[in-house]
């Protein structure tokens, strides 16, 4: 057994790079062990949202102090076992009635062997308006040891009546440094892997790190950010449109074993089963419920993928846009100057912010689950070189 004292530098809040004002916060909320019911954490993709809210809960259940991140209630929050800890997120385009009155009933549960219920919903943005109003009860009333913590991208995208009853946590998007100091401290990178990783990511953590563990994934994105650089004709179009969307779903595919290994492999950790010890059979219902819940992320896994693609697309761009505004700035695809050089010399700076207008419109076409062939196929058509699209 470890005597150790956990230290704040390898605790449950360790993993929020780049988001001191946010920890000094949730830090002091959980010292003071007299919580806010009702919480809005806000920030832009990739700035941990989830993890922070995940780490909020486990400091306020922690068994041996403010978060260890040792004990076992730490390991069961982390990995996303904890009974009294929710984490919720729809596959869907919105949350359903039912699904909001399931969330309110496991509200009313005590919860057993912990401090706090702590229900997280990961993506509060995608409510309907009789969604909330069906939620917003139980958050002005909650049951004495429930805790609620909502995510969205902004404050803007949740409703008024919402955000005034919630206490307000923003999160930034990290600096390229803090991600790459990251990778080199916990994933053992040399920094100038790290620091590639970080910025063709755009500081987006969890793609950072993934990029930078594999080779599979930074030749998925290099396809991807070459494709505007090779696109001159309608059929080559159609072909890179098609091969967006492989991609796309070969990265969801790729994310959803690995999410599911690492949350088998914290599951057995937490059950204090070794990794390759076979599952007794009263546990097994444990790994089959993880397994099925993976199953169902699985379809906006692909959506989400689809739409990291069309981010890496944007990069290109906004690389264009610089050399065409000759900002002397380093390029967020350094590795690509030359190409990029030829692709800005084909484009008018008009026609660079219409493909940056073609690629917001592509997001939004593939939220709306437009099938994803042809939001891509008139995406990359949109993306010729008029010089060559009127030859
Ligand atoms: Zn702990």
């Amino acid at each position: 057994m470890s005597t150790e004292t956990a230290t704040a530098a390898d605790d449950v809040f360790a993993e929020l790079v780049g988001q001191d004002a946010v920890v000094n916060q949730l830090r002091s909320v959980v010292a003071a062990a007299n919580p806010t019911h009702a919480w809005l954490f806000t920030g832009p993709p990739g700035s941990g949202r989830s993890n922070a809210a995940r780490a909020f809960a486990a400091a306020l259940n922690c068994t041996e102090g403010q978060g260890c991140g040792r004990c076992r209630s730490c390991r069961l929050v982390a990995s996303d076992s904890h009974p009294a800890v929710s984490l919720v997120s729809t596959e869907n385009v919105s949350y359903r009635i039912e699904d909001v009155r399931d969330l309110i009933s496991t509200a009313q549960d005590r919860p057993q062997g912990a401090r706090w219920r702590v229900i997280v919903i990961e993506d509060a943005d995608r409510m309907t308006e009789r969604a909330t109003n069906v939620l917003l009860k139980s958050i002005e009333e909650p049951p004495p040891q429930t805790i609620w913590v909502l995510c969205a991208p902004s404050p803007a995208d949740v409703l008024v009546t919402i955000r005034s009853r919630c206490r307000h946590v923003s999160l930034r998007v990290p600096p390229t440094e803090a991600v790459a100091d990251l990778l080199v401290t916990r994933d053992g990178l040399n920094r100038q892997q790290a620091e590639f990783a970080a910025r063709v990511a755009q500081n987006h953590i969890g793609v950072a790190r993934r990029l930078a563990g594999s080779a599979e994934a930074r030749e998925r994105r290099e396809k991807v950010v070459s494709l505007p650089i090779r696109v001159r004709s309608a059929s080559q179009a159609v072909l890179a449109a098609a091969e967006l969307v492989s991609v796309a779903e070969a990265e969801a595919q790729a994310e959803a074993e690995s999410r599911l290994a690492q949350e088998e492999a914290g599951l057995r950790r937490s059950l204090g089963l070794e990794l390759e010890e076979k599952i007794p059979p009263k546990l097994r219902a444990q790994f089959k419920r993880l397994q099925e819940e993976s199953a169902r992320r699985a379809k906006r896994s692909v959506t989400d993928s689809l739409d990291r693609t069309l981010i890496d697309l944007t990069t290109v761009y906004r690389d264009v846009l610089s050399l065409k505004l000759q900002a002397g700035a380093e390029l967020i695809n350094e590795h690509l100057r030359g190409d990029l050089e030829q692709l800005a010399e084909a484009l008018s700076p008009e026609q660079s912010l219409a493909c940056l207008d073609a690629l917001s419109d592509a997001r939004i076409r593939i939220r709306q689950n437009v099938p994803a062939q042809l939001a891509m196929e008139a995406l990359m058509m949109n993306l010729i070189p008029r010089r060559h699209r009127l030859r």
